[in-house]
């Protein structure tokens, strides 16, 4: 049911999703990893094409591929999509990084293996992906340990060829690190940079970010968040984070009295205003 949900719904307010500006790097991935995801496997064979396997968001730091993965696991099959880091699934101990990469797609296999068509789609999300698949050769430490992890990763991706129910989404702030063999077709072949946001995206951050103040009467009626978006070029989306917090802190700040932090706050006159967003 959720597959067919999307199929219908091609118009996404990602900014109520709470993600802000991407809305072209989101219509790319729909066009090019979705489309055909949402179709069963019986009627891609027909089309003679394959399910796209994986994809990889690259860019800067803070910009939303976190963000992006998770809607898209969301929406592919209903749920909260597990999410690995690459530091975490290295491991210093010779065989294990092996051992964790092999869990990874265990319950994807099983589920293949026992309800075949019938399995609900596994959305593999890989966080930091560089740090276990730099190029082969790249690194020095002369045991080929590390080489034969990307080849282990490598291997799982090629056998994810033949199961039909796995999306792997990698994740990086350095394509330039990465195996070159992990980019070929059938494997993260869908890649789309996450950009830093342009002026109208930083807009919506903010939006996203002031939301809850704004509905509760915190943000002061001086706050131009379309001037902040102005003023914010280069700032990446969890950058505009920190300067919402950093301003809120500012307006908490005034209502304390350090001679008595006891004292109750008067929660009534909480603003936070313009001069608190250019002082953050
Ligand atoms: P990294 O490469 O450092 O893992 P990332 O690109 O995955 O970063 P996120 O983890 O998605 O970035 O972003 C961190 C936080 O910054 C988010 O939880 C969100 O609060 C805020 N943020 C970043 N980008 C956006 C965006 N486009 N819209 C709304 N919030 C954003």
């Amino acid at each position: 049911a959720a597959r067919s949900n999307i199929f219908r719904q091609k118009e996404f307010n990602l900014q109520q999703l709470g993600i802000g500006g991407l809305s072209d790097e989101f219509a790319d991935i729909f066009r090019r990893a979705f489309a055909s995801r949402v179709f069963p496997p019986h009627v891609t064979s027909k089309l003679g094409i394959k399910h796209v396997k994986g994809m990889l968001l690259y860019g800067p730091p803070g910009t939303g591929k976190t963000l992006m993965a998770r809607q898209i696991g969301k929406m592919l099959n209903g749920k909260e999509p597990k999410i690995v880091n690459g530091p975490e699934v290295l491991s210093k101990f010779v065989g294990e990084t092996e051992k964790n990469v092999r869990d990874l797609f265990a319950d994807a296999e099983n589920d293949q293996r026992s309800l075949g068509d019938q399995s609900e789609l596994h959305v593999i999300i890989f966080d930091e992906i560089d740090a276990i698949c730099k190029s082969r050769g790249s690194t020095r430490d002369g045991t080929g340990v590390h080489d034969s992890i990307v080849n282990q990763l490598l291997t799982k991706i090629d056998g994810v060829e033949s199961l039909n129910n796995v999306l792997l989404i990698g994740m990086t702030n350095r394509k330039d690190l990465l195996d070159e063999a992990l980019l070929r077709p059938g494997r993260l072949e869908v890649q789309v940079e996450i950009n830093l946001p342009d002026e109208n995206g930083r807009l919506q951050i903010f939006q996203i970010h002031t939301n809850k103040m704004k509905e509760n009467s915190f943000l002061g009626p001086d706050v131009n968040l379309q001037e902040l978006a102005a003023r914010t070029k280069n700032y990446s989306g969890a950058e505009i984070e920190g300067v919402v917090k950093s301003a809120v802190s500012f307006a908490l700040n005034r209502q304390l009295s350090l001679d008595d932090l006891t004292k109750p706050v008067d929660e009534e006159n909480i603003r936070v205003t313009m001069d608190d967003f250019l002082n953050a």
